[in-house]
């Protein structure tokens, strides 16, 4: 059997795609390898939502090409969104590279993979489609790790942020028929999966595009009634799009965890109308409001850009201030960083010098790192139920797992619990996760 290597930059939506490809690449008898060295097929599959994402994709295949030098017969590929940008220009420059699929082309892999093999072309696949069937490959074993599983329900996004380089390198807003995801998900619950995370670039936009399809609230409300599912989770969502409908599951829901990731990106209007998000700071803070109204005990996280283009003191305050006010227990921070082909790059000057953007980007970490740790502590005596997903990376003897409200908690425990539910004594706390101690 040929081995396969693969290496994968970005968020949870790339961490699925390369599950698939894996299942795909089974498919045509090849096995996994932790060992770059070993591998017949080397691929990347690559995210550029921020930072100099090009050149760290260019250096990594440059440093790859002595894999080809030292065995015949290896081949390299690249897929995600540097892929779909980049596309020919790749190629060209990497004379080594065998093969380029985009984000919409996972599925074409296998027949790219034998194309390159018999080495009379150096295949591309960077088309968009309007039919949703290219995403309909997902079945396949090996999919339960620690009882947990993706579920991609949508893919690309309709909103037209400036900073965002996501509708350019995955498309439109293309749902998936209802009928097909519920299927997968019941399959999923007879392999042995207990929680699923939906998965798109803008889930809680679910089925618009599509007519007489139903809405994301019903979606979450059909998976909630999957025998076998005890947890479900959905990543990301757009405030825009946080309706009364969704907060009401929230309340009603079982089985949907109660934890929101809502990215904000700044609490400053003026720089939200900059980033062209479609609300205000006080929008967001009334559908909050909302929802902490329904469902009080709904954890809440999201996502910060410092350093926009013209970004005042005083708009960063309100940033911080917005912090302060709902308290999220979680937040994933970035400096600004200008993408190609986006609007905020064309109209605007990065005008915020590196210096600023960290120092933005420390205040912003600092006061987030008190805020989680007084929430964490405050959970110290409490009981709660974890899903246990894996090795704790803390200690060895440990096991962890994450809480309905998405705190991860490390405890002692063997690796037999891996995918059961344990509940759990919370002993301790820092900024990142809890303690505890597994109640037999
Ligand atoms: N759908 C999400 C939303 O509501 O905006 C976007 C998800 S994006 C893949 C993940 C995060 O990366 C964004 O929420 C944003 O904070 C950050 N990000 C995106 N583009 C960026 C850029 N040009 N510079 C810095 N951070 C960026």
């Amino acid at each position: 059997m040929k081995k396969f290597y693969i290496q994968t930059y970005g968020c949870q939506m790339n961490q699925n795609d390369s599950q698939r490809i894996a299942r795909l690449l089974g498919r045509i008898d090849y096995m996994p390898t932790e060992s770059i060295e070993s591998a017949d097929l080397i691929l990347l599959n690559t995210c550029s939502v921020r930072d100099r994402a090009e050149q760290k994709v260019y250096s990594a295949l440059g440093a790859w090409k002595q894999f080809k030098e030292h065995r015949d017969g290896v081949i390299i590929g690249v897929g995600g969104c540097v892929a779909q940008q980049e596309g020919e220009t790749l190629l060209k420059r990497m004379p080594h590279l065998d093969l380029v699929f985009g984000t919409q082309n996972i599925h074409k892999l296998p027949e790219m993979i034998e194309e390159a093999q018999a080495r009379n072309a150096r295949p591309m696949e960077t088309a968009f489609y309007r039919d949703p069937s290219y995403l309909e490959d997902a079945e396949g074993p090996a999919r339960v790790q620690g009882g947990k599983a993706f579920v991609t329900i949508m893919q690309g996004c309709n909103k037209v942020c400036s900073f965002c380089i996501v509708p350019h390198v995955r498309g439109r807003e293309i749902s998936r028929p209802s009928w097909r995801i519920i299927g997968e998900v019941e399959s999923l619950a007879h392999q042995g999966v207990k929680e699923v995370m939906l998965l798109g670039q803008n889930v809680n936009s679910y089925g618009k595009t599509m007519p007489g399809e139903i809405n994301f609230a019903e979606l979450l409300g059909r998976v909630d009634q999957v025998d076998g599912i005890r947890r479900i989770r959905f990543t990301t969502s757009h405030p825009q799009d946080l309706s009364p409908e969704l907060i009401e599951a929230f309340a009603t829901l079982d089985k949907l965890c109660e934890h929101l990731h809502l990215p904000v990106q700044s609490g400053s209007d003026s720089v939200l109308a900059r980033m062209r998000r479609g609300y205000t700071r006080d929008e967001y803070l009334r559908r909050i409001e909302g929802l902490r109204e329904r469902c009080p005990e709904i954890s809440l996280s999201t996502d910060i850009i410092v350093g926009f283009p013209g970004e005042t003191e005083r708009e960063f305050g309100e940033t911080l201030e917005l912090l302060t006010r709902l308290e999220y227990s979680e937040i994933f921070s970035f400096t600004y960083s200008p993408r190609p082909q986006t609007v905020s790059a064309k109209l605007y000057n990065d005008d915020i010098s590196e210096q600023v953007k960290k120092d933005r980007l420390t205040a912003v970490q600092s006061l987030q790192r008190g805020i989680s740790l007084r929430k964490n502590r405050e959970r110290i005596g409490e009981l709660e139920s974890i899903l246990v997903d894996g090795r704790s990376r803390l200690k060895n003897g440990q096991v962890m797992g994450r809480t309905r409200g998405n705190r991860i908690v490390n405890a002692l425990g063997a690796e037999g619990l891996l995918g059961t539910f344990q509940t759990v004594r919370i002993t301790g706390a820092t900024a990142n996760s809890l303690i505890g101690e597994i109640l037999f």
